[in-house]
């Protein structure tokens, strides 16, 4: 089985791209290295530098390796990026992946996975942990886009028979992911130790969020390849404070190191979790990695990127 992998130089990407591979799929990876390196494309994929935005490129990228499955990763995640300039958002955001939709219904693709985002879609819900019913209040051009996308998945099975899962992502963290994005506070964190710099707390570090291990989820991505389609949290279901993340990393670095408090960031969720009840019964998926073991071996990466530099 041929897989096309959007995004596959990047954090998450890269980790399903492994999956995939480890489990005997074709992998071609296309990737514009906007923030992906080519250095994270796993050896036994096949690599293409080229924007999903590029109609041509991509049409050309279907004709030739004819995937039989889109995993599409590839995407403008900046959160207060996608609030200057939400134009440049949607081009990527949205209208590269309507580029993806139009060419896998022409080739005839089987399947559409769509890593969308839980964090960024529900926003403040009254029930925790969210589950998939919470109605979608997105509030940020990247959430809203992410919600669009998922729209036109619907739309795409409904009146093309395109079968898609969406994947919506808590908090994903994990080796790889980039420590200089405003988002992923593990890789932040664990970067500004190793500088010996104070890790930035904004607000009173009560705020909570659902951090699940990028290894889990490029299993769910797996899982989704042969489960039945539609939109499943993936996360833990468990709400974990700033304050305790850095409780248990201070465990897990085994030593006391600095942070300093910050005003809260406006129009920043307070707290927010995802109920991952239905990926457990249709996608036969659950996380495996505990937090502290998922930060050990974060920490573990990043400590030997250091000494390698
Ligand atoms: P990332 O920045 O590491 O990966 C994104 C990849 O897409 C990069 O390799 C980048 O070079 C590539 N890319 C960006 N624009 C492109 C374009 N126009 N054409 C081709 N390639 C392009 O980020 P990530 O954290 O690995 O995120 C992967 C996906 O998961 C994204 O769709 C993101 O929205 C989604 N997601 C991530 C999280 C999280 O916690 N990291 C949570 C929810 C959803």
């Amino acid at each position: 089985m041929r897989i096309l992998i959007t995004g596959g130089a990047g954090f998450i990407g890269s980790w399903v791209a492994e999956a995939f591979l480890k489990n005997g799929y074709d992998v071609l990876i296309l990737d514009n290295l906007s923030t992906g390196k080519e250095a994270n494309v796993p050896k036994g994929a096949n690599f293409l530098k080229g924007d999903i935005r590029d109609y041509k490129l991509v049409e050309g990228v279907f004709s030739d390796f004819k995937p039989d499955i889109v995993n599409h990763h590839a995407a403008q995640i900046n959160v207060r990026y996608s609030v200057e300039n939400p134009i440049f958002d949607a081009e990527v955001n949205i209208i590269g992946t309507i580029n993806l939709l139009e060419l896998s219904v022409k080739h005839g693709v089987e399947r559409f996975i769509f890593a969308s985002t839980g964090g960024a879609i529900y926003g403040e819900p009254t029930k925790l942990p969210a589950d998939e019913t919470t109605p979608p209040v997105p509030i940020s051009p990247y959430g809203v886009s992410k919600y669009s996308v998922e729209t036109y998945l619907g739309y795409y099975r409904t009146v093309h028979g395109l079968n898609y899962t969406a994947l919506r992502y808590s908090n994903v963290y994990g080796p790889r992911q980039n420590p200089h994005g405003e988002a992923g506070v593990v890789a932040i964190f664990c970067s500004r130790i190793l500088q010996g710099k104070p890790c930035l707390i904004y607000g009173d570090g009560n705020q909570t969020r659902d951090y699940v291990f990028v290894g889990d989820v490029a299993e769910a991505n797996l899982n989704a390849l042969k489960a039945a389609g539609g939109i499943y949290n993936i996360g833990t279901s468990r709400e974990t404070s700033v304050n305790e993340l850095v409780s248990v990393l201070k465990k897990v670095v085994g030593k006391d190191f600095k942070t300093d408090y910050a005003p809260p960031i406006p129009g920043e969720v307070r707290r927010i979790s995802l109920d991952i009840g239905l990926a457990k019964r249709v996608l036969g998926w659950s996380p495996k990695t505990e937090l502290e073991e998922g930060l050990a071996l974060t920490w573990d990466w990043f400590k030997e990127k250091v000494t390698e530099q």
